[in-house]
């Protein structure tokens, strides 16, 4: 039956081609029995070929999907935990609030990091507010024992600072002024104070953008790097301080201790 005709065999089939005769002249009942191993037409060939190229490709779409998706997996599982950088036994904690602090604190005492709490934050308006923040801080600290510094409350220059940025809003370039502010305080005092990491507890928030804080993080970390040549080095630890549970934990500590809850961000250009 395939005298005359050329076989080809790939990718598993096996093509009688019959010199060139279109497909319809020569198949037979019998042979539509060997179909699809079967192919008895040049004619095919070619859409053969085609259609081969186009599964291949979608194939390898395919797998670029998998693959993405599988790093996309691997990364989330990757921030989904606290990493506590390499050698890291002590950390300077920049506190925006009290609420903010305590799963932080009660997580890196658990993980024998020793915290030192910094409350820093000009941004804080009116003063009544600030007051407020502050003694809630302060009490919070003192009760686990742990050292709390304060720092000035000069709330016209944090206004200088933002001068022209009054009407961004929040998760805006205001935002990162501020937190550069700050986070630029706090590196310098983990300096003074020979503490080799600091971190804060802004980047517990669901309201603030964490890129912007690590960004600031960073930003003072290597001002004051470049600045103090040769000096003991501090270094920001960048971390999503809502994973591991803590995000919930906060809000069970914050009805355990009774802490005052404030209702905005801090500056007067929050006050909803
Ligand atoms: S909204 Fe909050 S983070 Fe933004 S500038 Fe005001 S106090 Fe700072």
């Amino acid at each position: 039956m395939y005298e005359g005709c050329t076989i080809y065999r790939f990718a598993g089939f096996t093509i009688y081609a019959a010199d060139n005769r279109p497909f319809k002249t020569k198949r037979t009942r019998e042979d539509a029995l060997f179909l699809p191993s079967y192919i008895n037409c040049t004619s095919y060939i070619v859409p053969s070929y085609i259609f081969l190229a186009i599964f291949r490709f979608f194939l390898a779409y395919l797998q670029k999907k998998a693959y993405l998706c599988t790093a996309k997996c691997v990364n989330t599982m990757k921030q989904a935990a606290i990493i506590v950088p390499e050698g890291c036994t002590r950390v300077l904690l920049h506190a925006c609030c009290a609420p903010c602090s305590s799963a932080i604190v009660e997580w890196l005492l658990a993980h024998q990091i020793e915290p030192v709490i910094y409350y820093f934050n000009p941004n804080i308006y009116p003063q009544e507010e600030y007051e407020i923040r502050k003694n809630e801080s302060k009490r919070h600290a003192e009760g686990l024992g742990i050292r709390w510094i304060d720092d000035d409350y000069r709330h016209d220059i944090w206004r200088e600072s933002v001068c022209g940025l009054e009407n961004e809003p929040e998760r805006g370039r205001r935002c990162e002024r501020c937190f550069r502010m700050r986070l630029d305080a706090a590196a310098r005092k983990a300096q003074e104070l020979g503490i080799p990491w600091f971190a804060t507890t802004l980047a517990s928030s669901r309201w603030k953008n964490l890129e912007q804080i690590n960004a600031a993080g960073e930003a003072a970390e290597k001002a004051l790097s470049s600045a103090s040549d040769g000096e003991r080095k501090v270094r920001f630890w960048a971390q999503n301080w809502r994973k591991d549970g803590l995000q919930e934990r906060r809000n069970t500590l914050l009805k355990e201790y009774g802490f005052y809850n404030q209702q905005y961000c801090g500056c007067e250009f929050s006050i909803r």
